[in-house]
């Protein structure tokens, strides 16, 4: 089986690709984790698309393009895959579409995750962590018992992350209502896309998501 998940950045692809994974043994794709991983080892990749990446902005679709193809041809892949950040533009879907067909693959569920965006600017833009201890709490969800002080270990330092800056969270749900949601037409044309309450519960959402690709969901 194979799963596209879609969704603006914060929607919880991440966490439902998690659940996929050790649900149904299926491989997660990320092409974001991918890039992360190619700046942290400072590979000639990674340098080029590290400034791209800190700004928000989408990479070059031949250098995301090449980069999964190199992973789609390991056998290890053939069990079934999640992608995850990948097709985000129409080229990249009509990319993948090649790269499945060379396998004889195909896809079998593309899950749009939907998710109100003010919700989504609250979620992430509001998400500090105890420098101490790394427990995770958000200005407008989730605040420490003690204003100041961590409910987990007592510390009183606190961080955000960086690209959890408004005016970047801003710019990349421009990018996914610009650039990504677009190729949601093209997935509806082949009658393989379902949407997904992503406001809901993590639980709720991956029960949802559960009952579309064992085909059990309500008509
Ligand atoms: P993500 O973790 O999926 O939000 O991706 C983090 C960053 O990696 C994005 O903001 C882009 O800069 C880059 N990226 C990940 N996947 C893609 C993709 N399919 N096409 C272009 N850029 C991507």
């Amino acid at each position: 089986m194979n799963i596209i998940l879609l969704g603006p950045p914060g929607s919880g692809k991440g966490t439902q690709a998690q659940f996929l994974r050790e649900h149904y043994g299926l491989m997660h794709l990320s092409t974001g984790d991918m890039l992360r991983h190619e700046v942290e080892c400072e590979t000639p990749l990674g340098q080029q698309v590290k400034n791209l990446m800190d700004s928000g902005q989408l990479v070059p679709d031949g250098l995301v393009i090449e980069m999964l193809s190199q992973y789609f041809d390991l056998p290890e892949y053939s069990v079934g895959i999640i992608l995850d950040g990948f097709p985000r533009t129409t080229p990249q879907a009509i990319a993948l579409d090649e790269m499945l067909e060379r396998k004889g693959l195909d896809i079998d569920h593309v899950l749009e995750i939907q998710i109100d965006e003010n919700l989504l600017v609250k979620r992430i833009s509001g998400r500090f962590i105890c420098v101490d201890c790394g427990a995770a709490y958000n200005e407008y969800f989730k605040i420490p018992v003690e204003s100041g002080i961590c409910d987990i270990c007592g510390g009183r330092d606190f961080k955000r992350r960086v690209d959890d800056d408004t005016d970047k969270l801003r710019m990349r749900l421009r990018l996914y209502r610009e650039q990504t949601h677009p190729i949601v037409p093209y997935y509806l044309g082949k009658g393989v896309l379902k949407t997904v309450d992503g406001a809901q519960d993590v639980e709720k959402v991956s029960k949802d998501i559960s009952l579309i690709i064992e085909g059990r969901e309500k008509p």
